[in-house]
């Protein structure tokens, strides 16, 4: 199980140790054993990195956009060479079953390569004629960016951030979560081989404080986030005292709303898509779901059977299809969310417990969780939870379910389950959700800009939206005539 990478950080093309730095343990979440000892960044190594990328950036900028391209694609081409391999990593570090990480995570990570190394060739400025005179804009590179990723989807949080904005001719420094630091370091030696110039991507661990060292250094331009809403304020807080761009992908306490018309099977196929991936741990989750009166009851008796047929286990064995949460504290703050619903008043439909798993004894599992009557106030209902707890909720009309769904601070998904597609679309008109699903739920084509309204989120990942985003725009006025001035 050892996973042990060269050392802890990837800087200018090669790894870099400091053993000066905070040690950082890996643990495999099935089993709380240390698969892997790093050491978080010192304020020197976090200098080494920002330095590599400045002195990288400027030349990497004025290559042509195909050429750029064509170092992306390769790397796009890597990835999924090393699928397997990378797969098997993904699984150690977060936990999550073999089964997920073969189809979502490096799978991924290679189609946003595939896309930003396409996208960036014909992400040209305006022409602005001006009757006469004319202008142009042109989108220029920031300069060195900064990314700060979640624990949930290590190497796709990686590529989302430094695909577009390598495409876009930045440099790039990733911190990983500290949980999960090894498969951006794989990342590392991928884009090396294909081809990409040293100092570009480089890459540092560490807890918050490297985190807020790299927002903070006066060279660094931007800084896109994935993470919680109060992580978020912190990093938004300190890039604005820096006059920094900031692009914040945070949580969420989505809705999912099945009306009385929805195809039952898929609905309840949504729900568990959007509750049980990953062991609930999905930002865009729809943890509210909201079941129309008439279909309530056998909505609850069909999702409990499916449920209940949900294969927990050894994250390595294909045919698992849940594994633990990320760690211990992970674990006893959805425990906490469980006990809270059972105190609240919440009925608890199914799951609910801990398992005991053979084998895995020191690992963070819980079993997939449903409770049903539950209402808007619970803190179920309320506060994002990061775990495979699902609250279902029963609504009559339309209006209502519409007003409870926005009640909430946060705004980054939701669903609408029915065969009505003008209700469908008219529903969706009224959400404030920046990513939303009819008849489908959790699916993020790296073509689809995501992200979040209110506190969940500021800017777009994604999409051509996002080059927008690891770009600033020049306006540049051509006059064709004589300069009229009144002096
Ligand atoms: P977290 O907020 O604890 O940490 C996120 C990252 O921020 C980590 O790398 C952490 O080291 C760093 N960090 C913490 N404090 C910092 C500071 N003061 N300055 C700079 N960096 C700091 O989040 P997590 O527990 O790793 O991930 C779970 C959260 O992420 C959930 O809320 C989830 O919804 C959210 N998430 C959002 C998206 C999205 O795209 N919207 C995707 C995945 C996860």
């Amino acid at each position: 199980m050892n996973v042990q990478p060269k050392a802890s950080h990837y800087i200018n093309g090669r790894f870099v140790e400091d053993e000066g730095g905070q040690a950082l343990d890996v643990l495999y979440p099935a089993t709380g054993e240390v698969i892997a000892r790093l050491h978080a960044a010192t304020p020197n190594i976090v200098e080494l990195a920002i330095e590599a990328a400045r002195a990288a950036q400027q030349s990497w900028a004025r290559l042509k956009p195909v050429e750029r391209g064509r170092i992306l694609r390769k790397a796009a081409d890597l990835l999924r060479e090393r699928n397997a391999e990378l797969s098997r990593l993904e699984t150690l570090d977060t936990g999550k079953p073999i089964q997920e990480t073969l189809v979502a995570d490096a799978a991924s990570a290679a189609d946003a390569l595939e896309f930003f190394a396409g996208a960036i060739q014909s992400f040209n400025g305006d022409f602005v004629d001006l009757g006469g005179p004319f202008a142009y804009t042109k989108r220029e590179a920031l300069g060195v960016c900064v990314g700060i990723g979640a624990w949930n989807y290590p190497i796709q949080i990686a590529v989302w951030k430094s695909g577009p904005a390598l495409a876009m001719g930045n440099a790039f420094v990733f911190k990983p979560s500290e949980n999960t630091p090894l498969s951006a370091l794989a990342l590392a030696e991928i884009y090396t081989e294909a081809g990409l110039p040293d100092g570009l991507f480089n890459v540092v661990q560490g807890f918050g404080d490297v985190g807020a060292a790299l927002v903070s250094h006066p060279v660094t331009a931007k800084v896109s986030v994935t993470g919680s809403v109060p992580t978020g304020k912190k990093v938004m807080g300190l890039a604005g005292s820096h006059m920094k761009h900031a692009t914040m992908e945070l949580g969420g306490k989505s809705p999912i709303i099945v009306f009385d018309d929805a195809d039952l099977e898929n609905a309840i196929g949504g729900a568990m898509l959007g509750n049980f991936y990953s062991a609930g741990q999905v930002c865009s989750n729809g943890t509210r779901v909201f079941v129309q009166r008439g279909l309530h009851d056998r909505f609850l008796e069909r999702l409990v059977e499916r449920t209940k047929a949900i294969r927990l286990g050894d994250p390595l064995d294909e045919d698992t299809q849940m594994g633990p949460v990320m760690n211990a504290d992970q674990h006893a703050k959805v425990m906490d969310y469980i006990a809270s619903g059972k105190a609240e008043g919440a009925t608890l439909a199914v799951g609910g417990s801990a398992p005991a798993m053979q084998g895995f004894e020191g690992g963070f599992f819980v079993e997939p969780t449903v409770f049903s009557g539950v209402t808007d106030q619970m803190r179920i209902a309320r506060e994002e939870i990061f775990g495979p707890v699902m609250s279902v909720l029963s609504f009559d009309e339309e209006d209502e379910v519409i007003a409870r769904a926005n009640d909430t601070e946060f705004g980054l998904a939701a669903g609408v389950f029915t065969r009505d597609l003008p209700r469908a679309h008219r529903v969706i008109a009224e959400l404030q959700a920046g990513t939303c699903w009819i008849n489908a739920y959790n699916l993020t084509p790296v073509e689809l800009p995501f992200g979040g309204y209110k506190a969940s989120g500021i800017g777009r990942e994604n999409g051509l939206a996002v080059l927008g985003h690891y770009s600033q725009l020049k306006s540049v006025y051509v006059e064709t005539g004589n300069v009229e001035s009144p002096y």
